[in-house]
């Protein structure tokens, strides 16, 4: 099998400048994709796309949009690099995991994170999805979480917007069954990201525990007893992309050492 299987393919990585979207982002571009990575701060995408293209070989460029504004993201996407064909892949990977306890989970909390994790997504499809089912062909994966299979804890806002993005995939895996478009879902447990390395340091604030103890506590979710590294997710998302996935769709896969089944 050809290591170049996405040769000629444009996929958009929203959140690529850094953990898992990068390193989905930078297997896609090895394969021998166009990649444009997403993410608000233009600088930090230009700085990314370089090492990216460097390290890959391939063609990686950054496009700025802040998810939480529609206006920006029609702009983003209205504005796409002229080098490039329309999408044919989407990884809806961009997302807050902000946590607080339901009693302070006030509106305007609730509404960052439904509208950066949820709304920003279901965005984005709307911008891609007429041009692949246009062509006949398309891959869409939107990394969910373990929060979308199951609840935590002090994250109603995040779990509830990670569920969504599942009643969202199996809805539009159902739309574009007929039209050679995939919708699925990658749902990783604790990976070793910003993400992670953020929620250890609020453990660490709000309880006066190690970093060691609060580290702990969340790798004791995964039964293998560890964080899942980036690079595991973005082998599952190449998967899904490959022309031989094409009869899987509307599935949510935990990639997260067997702490759902
Ligand atoms: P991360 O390191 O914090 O990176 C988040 C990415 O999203 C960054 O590229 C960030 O770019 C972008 N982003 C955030 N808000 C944005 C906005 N308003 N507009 C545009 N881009 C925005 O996160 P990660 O750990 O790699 O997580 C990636 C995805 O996996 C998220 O959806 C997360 O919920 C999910 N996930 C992560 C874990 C985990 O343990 N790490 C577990 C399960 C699921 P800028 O800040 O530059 O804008």
């Amino acid at each position: 099998m050809s290591d170049k299987i996405f040769e000629g393919q444009h996929a958009v990585v929203t959140g690529g400048s850094r953990g898992i979207g990068a390193a989905i982002a930078e297997t896609l571009a090895r394969h021998g994709a166009m990649v444009t990575i997403m993410g608000r701060s233009i600088a930090t995408l230009d700085t990314r796309a370089r090492e990216m293209s460097a390290a890959s070989g391939g063609q990686v460029a950054g496009c700025a949009v802040d998810l939480g504004d529609p206006a920006s993201i029609d702009h983003a996407f209205d504005n796409l690099s002229g080098d490039f064909p329309a999408p044919s892949i989407l990884v809806n990977n961009a997302g807050l995991a902000l946590s607080a306890p339901f009693s302070r989970t006030d509106l305007d909390f609730w509404n960052k994170i439904l509208g950066v994790d949820l709304t920003g997504a279901f965005l984005c499809i709307r911008k891609v999805l007429p041009a692949m089912t246009k062509a006949g062909h398309g891959r869409i994966v939107n990394i969910s979480s373990t929060a979308g299979l199951k609840g935590y804890p002090y994250v109603s806002a995040y779990c509830a917007a990670k569920h969504g993005l599942i009643g969202l995939t199996r809805s539009l895996a159902l739309e574009t069954a007929h039209k050679g478009v995939t919708v699925n879902s990658v749902c990783p447990g604790y990976t070793d990201t910003d993400i992670v390395r953020d929620t250890i340091a609020n453990i660490v604030n709000k309880t006066g525990r190690s970093a060691e103890d609060a580290l702990a506590e969340l790798v004791k979710h995964n039964p293998q007893s560890r964080l899942i590294q980036p690079a595991e997710i973005a082998e599952a998302v190449v998967w899904l992309c490959r022309p031989e996935s094409a009869s899987v769709t509307g599935q949510s896969i935990a990639v997260a050492g067997g702490e759902v089944m």
